[in-house]
C-alpha cells in the first residue's frame, strides 16, 4: 500500500508506508517493528530465526499492520515494499564467528538482493553498518572519515569485512543506479530483548550477576566501549532514514564511554549481587578502544542519545530478571 495517509495519536501527518524489516525478530528489529507499527506504518518482517526469536515479535502478531515471513536474505525475496530497513545479520561476535561464511553472504549476498529489491522497487534503503568498520582504531573517537583499522584475515574478519563491503554495495548501488540509501554504524547497544546466550558484554555481566555467578571480564578491563540503550537508536535510525538527503554513512551511539571493569562494577552494584569480577583471555583482535564522534548526527539528525548508562542498564536489568523468572510477555 503506497502514500495513504493515515491518522495516529503520534503523528496524524503521517503517510502509512510499507516498510520491510530484515532481521526484524532480531533485538534491534523487534524494537523498530514496534516503533514504525506505533508510527502507523505497515511492517513486513523478514527473518530465518538464526538469532532471532518469535518471542520477539509475538506481542506484535495480533496487529493487522504486522506481517512476519520467515526468509533467509541471502535468497532473492519479491515482495512490494516503500522502504526497506536492512538488519539481518548476527551482531554478536560468538554468533558471527560460529559460521563466518554464512555471515558473509549475508553481508555480501544479502545486501545484493536488499539492494536489487530497492532498486526494482524504488524504495529507500537503510543499512545497519557498524563501529567494527572501525576496526582496532587508531583515532579516537571515531568520526565517520576515518577509514579504519581492520585485520582482513582474523576471526572477526567476515562481520567487518562483510559490514565494509556492504557499505561498498550500498554507496555504489546509489552512484551506479541511483538508489536512495541510507547507512547508520551503530555502536555497541543494549537493551531489553537482547539475546540471553548471544555472549555480549552486557547480557552476560547481568545475567551472571543475577545468577550470582562470577562475572566473566575478558584480559584486564582496560578496554574501553560506549553503550548506547536500545530507544536511543531506533530514534536516530528513524531520523536518518526521515532525512531529505543520502549522505555519507552516519555514526549512532552514546559518547559515554566506559572500561569493561567499569561496567561490571556498575553491574554488580544495581544487581546488588555477590558476584566476583574474574579474568578471562582477551579473545583475538578485540578492540582496545570505542567511542563515537556523533557531531554529524548532532548537526543533520538533532540527535543525540538521552538515556544514561546506569538508568538503561536498571530497565535492562528489570528485563533480565523477568526473563530468568520464567516470565516470557517481555
Ligand atoms: P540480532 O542477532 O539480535 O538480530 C539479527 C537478526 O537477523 C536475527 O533476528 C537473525 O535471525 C536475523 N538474520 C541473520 N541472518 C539472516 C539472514 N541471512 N536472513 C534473514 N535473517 C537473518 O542482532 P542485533 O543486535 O539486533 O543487530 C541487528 C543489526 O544491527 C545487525 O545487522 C548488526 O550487525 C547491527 N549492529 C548491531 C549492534 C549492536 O550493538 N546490537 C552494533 C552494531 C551493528
Ligand atoms: N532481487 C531481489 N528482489 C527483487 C529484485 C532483485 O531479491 O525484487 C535480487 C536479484 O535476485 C539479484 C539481486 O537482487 O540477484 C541484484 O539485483 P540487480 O537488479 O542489481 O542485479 P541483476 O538482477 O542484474 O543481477
Ligand atoms: N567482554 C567481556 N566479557 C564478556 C563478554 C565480552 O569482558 O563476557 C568484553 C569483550 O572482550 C569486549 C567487550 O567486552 O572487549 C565488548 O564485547 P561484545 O562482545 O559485547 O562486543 P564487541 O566486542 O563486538 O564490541
Amino acid at each position: 500500500m503506497q502514500n495513504q495517509p493515515v491518522e495516529t495519536p503520534h503523528a496524524d501527518h503521517l503517510i502509512r508506508k510499507r516498510v520491510l524489516v530484515t532481521g526484524g525478530a532480531g533485538f534491534l528489529g523487534s524494537h523498530l517493528c514496534e516503533r514504525l507499527l506505533d508510527q502507523g506504518h505497515e511492517v513486513l518482517c523478514v527473518d530465518n530465526y538464526y538469532t532471532g526469536r518469535r518471542s520477539n515479535v509475538e506481542h506484535l502478531l495480533d496487529n493487522p499492520r504486522f506481517e512476519t515471513m520467515r526468509h533467509d536474505i541471502t535468497s532473492p525475496l519479491l515482495v512490494e515494499v516503500d522502504e526497506i530497513y536492512n538488519l539481518a545479520c548476527p551482531a554478536s561476535p560468538v554468533h558471527y564467528q560460529f559460521d563466518p561464511v554464512q555471515t558473509l553472504k549475508t553481508c555480501v549476498h544479502g545486501s545484493i538482493n536488499m539492494l536489487g529489491l530497492a532498486k526494482r522497487v524504488k524504495a529507500k534503503i537503510f543499512q545497519a553498518s557498524t563501529s567494527e568498520v572501525y576496526g582496532d582504531p587508531l583515532v579516537h573517537p571515531q568520526p565517520e572519515s576515518y577509514w579504519g583499522h581492520v585485520n582482513p584475515l582474523g576471526l572477526r574478519s567476515c562481520y567487518d569485512e562483510g559490514k565494509r563491503a556492504a557499505e561498498t554495495l550500498f554507496f555504489d548501488y546509489h552512484r551506479q543506479h541511483g538508489v536512495e540509501i541510507r547507512v547508520v554504524r551503530i555502536f555497541n547497544t543494549y537493551g531489553p530483548r537482547m539475546h540471553p546466550n548471544d555472549g555480549r558484554v552486557v547480557s552476560n555481566f547481568i545475567i551472571q550477576a543475577l545468577k550470582g555467578n562470577n562475572i566473566s571480564m575478558y584480559g584486564d578491563g582496560s578496554q574501553t566501549r560506549s553503550f548506547c540503550y536500545v530507544d536511543d537508536l531506533v530514534e536516530g535510525f528513524l531520523r536518518l532514514m526521515n532525512q531529505d538527503a543520502t549522505m555519507g554513512p552516519v555514526n549512532i551511539g552514546n559518547p559515554g564511554e566506559f572500561t569493561i571493569r567499569q561496567l561490571a562494577e556498575m553491574v554488580v552494584e544495581l544487581t546488588g549481587s555477590s558476584s566476583r569480577l574474574v579474568q578471562l583471555p582477551l579473545p583475538a583482535d578485540d578492540p582496545r578502544q570505542r567511542r563515537p564522534d556523533i557531531s554529524l548526527a548532532k548537526q543533520h539528525l538533532d540527535w543525540e542519545p538521552k538515556v544514561q548508562l546506569r538508568e538503561g542498564l536498571e530497565r535492562t536489568i528489570a528485563y533480565f530478571d523477568r526473563l530468568l523468572r520464567g516470565d516470557n510477555k517481555i
